[in-house]
């Protein structure tokens, strides 16, 4: 391999005792060094030396990984920096978060309910297993969006397989954070919680058809696949305007944490739109290839509306234990 880097290298690495980086800067695309050091040499691809399968975003044209077909180099690329750096520790990190908190709430639960809030005592193992469904949803779709993202330059076939993982896990979040939102706005109405939490489920189970079927996974699809994503997220509205209809807004705020159930929606909408639109690399060729891309961006929003659910469960849940939830 040489050691020279030109700028249509993009990004070049060296690692072992030491890193050299070479990134484009300005409009001259002239590599700036930020850091040189002996080793190892990892150079990273553009766009134009890409195979087919490594393509994705025409946007982004510069700090690809080389195919490693090693599970381990493919880990290993945790440790410097390319395009997918961002997109891998923003949802590893917010799968330790979401874990972290999950167990701690799980030990509050069964160790601690007497002594750190009365509130605790009147909890059942439904509210404990409707929060169980948003902290696995959350584990289970930052963990696997992680792991996708540190793999996707091994093979085609892992890849693919892990592009599947990928959207399955937005479902199974999207699906995990209705179930307490729905369980707890219709906390009166056990029927209707069912009815709709069913619904949820199968249309849950629909859209990840969509990102499983080879046929819906090519590039004339993605925007039907981005609108049946954000069809999901939407389809909430319809059990909310019940809800609405029913309590009246202050009650359902109370119920449900209306407010905190729209901004994660509005979270959700936002980053998808971000991430169809492929703004802002779309307008500025190479400046946001490896920091601030529209999947990057789209990654924070999904951690954000995770973040602002729980939020809003935990205002719920206290509401409904409380001593202040209104009968039924
Ligand atoms: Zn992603």
């Amino acid at each position: 391999m040489p050691s020279s880097t030109t700028a249509s290298d993009g990004l070049s690495h060296r690692r072992g005792s030491t890193t050299t980086t070479l990134l484009p800067t300005g409009d001259d695309m002239e590599p700036k060094v930020l850091a040189v050091k002996e080793g190892h040499h990892i150079r990273l691809l553009t766009w134009d030396n890409l195979p087919a399968w490594q393509r994705d975003n025409t946007f982004i044209l510069t700090g690809y990984r080389r195919a490693s077909s090693s599970y381990r180099a493919s880990l290993a690329s945790l440790t410097y920096l390319h395009n997918e750096t961002v997109n891998i520790w923003s949802h590893l990190l917010g799968a330790l978060f979401f874990l972290l908190v999950g167990a701690a709430g799980a030990y509050a639960a069964v160790f601690l309910e007497h002594e750190i809030a009365p509130r605790y005592a009147t909890a059942s193992l439904a509210d404990v297993l409707v929060f169980a469904c948003f902290f696995a949803g959350a584990v289970a779709c930052l963990g696997m969006s992680a792991t996708y993202h540190a793999l996707s330059n091994h093979s085609r076939a892992v890849a693919r397989w892990g592009n599947k993982l990928d959207y399955a896990g937005i479902v199974v979040l999207i699906v995990g954070s209705y179930v307490p939102a729905l369980y707890y706005g219709f906390w009166c109405h056990p029927e209707l919680m069912t009815m709709y939490q069913s619904t949820i489920t199968l249309l849950g189970f629909g859209c990840g058809m969509t990102a499983w079927l080879e046929r819906f996974r090519t590039p004339p699809w993605r925007p039907l696949r981005a609108a049946m994503f954000v069809g999901l997220g939407l389809s909430g509205i319809v059990p909310v305007l019940h809800g609405l209809k029913l309590y009246g807004r202050e009650a359902l705020e109370r119920r449900m944490s209306l407010s905190w159930v729209v901004g994660h929606g509005a979270l959700y909408v936002t980053g998808a739109f971000i991430y169809a639109v492929r703004w802002p690399e779309r307008s500025f060729p190479r400046r946001f290839d490896i920091w601030g891309s529209s999947h990057q961006i789209f990654h924070f929003f999904v951690v954000a509306a995770a973040a602002t659910h729980f939020v809003g469960m935990g205002k719920a849940f206290d509401y409904h234990h409380g001593g202040m939830a209104a009968e039924c």
